[in-house]
């Protein structure tokens, strides 16, 4: 049996210390920390992993759970005992003078108030009650090094290998450009004879993506994920590799330095900063643990925000007194402990690959999974976005594969684990033929998509409908995914029209369908027929049309009709709408169907018009202003007035200004010396605003003055 094997059969059975013998623990513990070991060598010596870290985490919770309840099993040469990898022998070693260490986990609030109230009691004896500060940073997913600066000069640079001995990777650090060779950067600041900086190097997600494509190009492999990424690119033989690929750095901490150091976390990272060493920005101190849970949950959400991985959150201990008080157990310091975010992802194995015909015809390739937990749901199914996706990653059916599931978005394989391959795996390619109504499929230059061109394509017809019904489109309560199809595949409906024609008889003869389920659809579809204008356009699944620029077309167009009618250059003319949607939606209004099924919209009486508040704001006011359809000329100097300011005083009370008299004049504003504009309106009997006050008064809305003469 193979690693992975081990490990996942491990995985799906950990031992519970409180459910098993000592008997069992004892023939347990020596396999987890085989398998511990064998995965701490392929991520820290190979920078390949094969499993997930959330699934890495585990297997060390659960060695280390029974290491904990069965004592004489503990061993010095346990993996929980130490610390990273060794390191690789083609780098000369360095030796660390203070050695550097892991950080404890804490997997949720709990566990960190837990972490606190530890420190708390920790420091009691000495310093009774207190409740010390802190200082939360995000916990970047790269490595770990230490920089030695002597007299200002980088001397020295070393991985954190083991802990107490590093790679000395001096030169390829060399090559980081975030990273000064001198300090201070600038200023006048005096450096410390010697002082050791510790930091993470990372890779940011775009450059990772940017070197995954070089190296599939080039038909190298690609790294697992950045901080692999990272880590191979620094522990590279040769430097000028090193300097092809990107690498970030933050500083966190200092190990051992001479001079005066500060008394406080905080005050390290500043003079860090001081000394032109980058740091993260979103570092914070707090001196409430609550703030600190709060700062902490809020960055699994936001962590996608950023262009670098982060997995957790450092919490440390600000003072340095009490750091020194707390002190160290064998592989971490107790005065600090890393929130690790909930698992997003997991391996698992791909059984097939299917495809599925979307709305606008577009066929989807998905991966079907052996069922597999992520952060508390189960996940067998996972998008492959396309064609494309899979050649370059060369994922094949029957692979293990790493599935991200985030938020709300449907997960995806993120790619496949190629050392877990047995031989038994099929390369797959793209169907040539639609699966459901067996057209011929196109890929248009520049799409990444395949297409079923067959408009009448009763697959895309369902997922028409299924869009059409859905909460952000129609929203017709009870009309979900199953209905929907049902509706189609008994031939129900064959328009979106035939949707609003729905009778309650219609429905009782379907499946799971009673007098009063099948009233209660009736109604719900009775009353989305008076949706706003925006909700229907997003509904009708015109391609590129999602929901912010059907909101966005509707403030400039006011009725379907008068969509059917722009030209793309009309179109292109609104904030918001580039050429790819002008032109799909003047391609939409071009075909028949789409023409006859608004105007069958209409027959069933479906709102096609814009709702008051669809339009823009200063537009649903704008009938009410002053001086609104009323356009002025304006001739002579007004008193404090330029011409400018009275132009935008009429302009804002909703009139227009034009530069000659004609018919459509409806006032002339007449200051000092007018021109022959005053004749022309005279002539021909257009009302006067006399001066800049009238002028005032007029825009203002009140009544119209003397001074206007007729
Ligand atoms: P760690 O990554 O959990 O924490 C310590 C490290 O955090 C430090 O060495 C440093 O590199 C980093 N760090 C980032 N920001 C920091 C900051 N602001 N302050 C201090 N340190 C900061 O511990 P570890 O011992 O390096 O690695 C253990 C973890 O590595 C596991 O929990 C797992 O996630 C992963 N791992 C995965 C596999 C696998 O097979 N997938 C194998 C071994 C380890």
């Amino acid at each position: 049996m193979d690693l992975l094997e081990r490990t996942n059969e491990m995985l799906s059975d950990l031992p519970d210390p409180s459910d098993i013998s000592s008997e069992d623990a004892e023939s347990i513990v020596p396999v987890l920390r085989s398998l511990v070991r064998q995965h701490d060598h392929r991520y820290y010596v190979q920078d390949a992993p094969v499993i997930t870290d959330a699934e890495y985490d585990r297997l060390y919770r659960a060695l280390e759970a029974l290491e904990e309840a069965y004592p004489a099993l503990q061993s010095d040469d346990s993996p929980t005992r130490r610390i990273g990898g060794e390191p690789i022998d083609a780098f000369e070693k360095h030796e660390h003078p203070e050695p550097m260490l892991s950080l404890s986990n804490a997997f949720d609030a709990g566990e960190l108030r837990d972490w606190y109230d530890r420190c708390r009691r920790g420091l009691q004896e000495a310093h009774g009650d207190v409740e010390p500060e802190v200082v939360a940073e995000l916990k970047i997913d790269g490595l770990a090094v230490a920089l030695t600066y002597v007299d200002g000069r980088l001397d020295v640079a070393a991985t954190r290998g083991n802990g107490r001995v590093g790679e000395n990777i001096t030169h390829n650090i060399r090559t980081v450009h975030r990273i000064p060779m001198v300090v201070p950067v600038e200023g006048d600041r005096t450096p410390p004879e010697r002082m050791e900086v510790r930091g993470e190097v990372f890779m940011r997600k775009s450059e990772f993506d940017a070197l995954n494509d070089r190296l599939r190009e080039a038909g190298d492999d690609p790294f697992a994920n950045p901080r692999n990424a990272a880590a191979g690119t620094l522990r590279q033989l040769d430097p000028s590799i090193t300097a092809q690929r990107p690498l970030s750095f933050f500083a966190y901490s200092i190990g051992p330095a001479t001079g005066d150091v500060p008394e406080s976390h905080h005050e390290i990272l500043e003079m860090l900063g001081d000394y032109g060493l980058p740091l993260d920005e979103h570092t914070q101190r707090f001196d409430d643990i609550e703030a600190v849970v709060s700062f902490c949950e809020s960055w699994i959400e936001r962590r996608d925000s950023l262009d670098y991985e982060i997995d957790g959150v450092v919490v440390k201990i600000d003072a340095l007194p009490y750091q020194n008080d707390l002190g160290s157990i064998s592989n971490a310091p107790r005065w600090a402990v890393a929130f690790k975010f909930p698992a997003r992802e997991a391996t698992t194995t791909l059984e097939k690959i299917i495809v599925n015909v979307g709305r606008t015809g577009a066929i989807k390739p998905e991966a079907v999974l052996s069922p597999v937990q992520i952060g508390g749901v189960t996940v067998s199914q996972a998008t492959l976005h396309n064609e494309d996706y899979i050649a370059d990653r060369d994922i094949r059916e029957g692979d293990t594969v790493v599935v991200k599931r985030a938020g709300d978005v449907i997960p995806q394989v993120v790619r496949p684990v190629p050392d877990a391959r047995t031989g038994e795996e099929t390369p797959w390619t793209f169907p040539t033929e639609c699966p459901e109504c067996g057209t011929e499929l196109v890929r248009l230059e520049d799409e990444a998509d395949w297409y079923c061109m067959n408009t009448e394509c009763p697959a895309q017809f369902r997922r028409l409908v299924e869009h059409f019904v859905s909460r952000n489109a129609m929203d017709v309560e009870g009309l979900g995914e199953r209905v929907a199809h049902m509706l189609v595949d008994e031939g129900k409906i064959h328009t979106l029209a035939d949707l609003f024609r729905l009778s309650v008889d219609d429905l009782t003869s379907l499946e799971g369908f009673a007098q009063k389920s099948a009233q209660n659809l009736v109604n719900a579809i009775e009353e989305a027929r008076d949706r706003p204008l925006s909700r229907l356009l997003f509904a009708l699944g015109i391609r590129h049309v999602g929901r912010t620029v059907a909101e966005t077309l509707v403030k400039h167009v006011a009725s379907i009709e008068a969509l059917a009618e722009a030209t793309a250059e009309d179109l292109v003319a609104i904030d918001g709408v580039g050429p790819v949607i002008a032109e799909s939606i003047v391609d939409w209004f071009a075909v028949d169907r789409n023409r006859t099924l608004v105007r069958e919209l209409q027959a069933v009486g479906v709102n096609t018009k814009r709702k008051a508040h669809e339009a823009p704001a200063d537009e649903a006011s704008a009938a009410d202003l002053p001086l609104a359809d009323h356009t002025l000329v304006i001739t002579g100097s007004l008193d404090g007035l330029t011409r400018k300011e009275a132009s935008q005083m009429i302009e804002r009370a909703g009139g227009k200004v034009t530069s000659s008299v004609s018919g459509n004049t409806d006032f002339l504003v007449k200051g000092d010396n007018p021109g022959s504009k005053y004749d022309d309106a005279q002539d021909r009997g257009i009302p006067i605003v006399e001066g800049a006050d009238a002028l005032r008064a007029l825009v203002s809305g009140e009544s119209v003055p003397d001074t206007v003469k007729n």
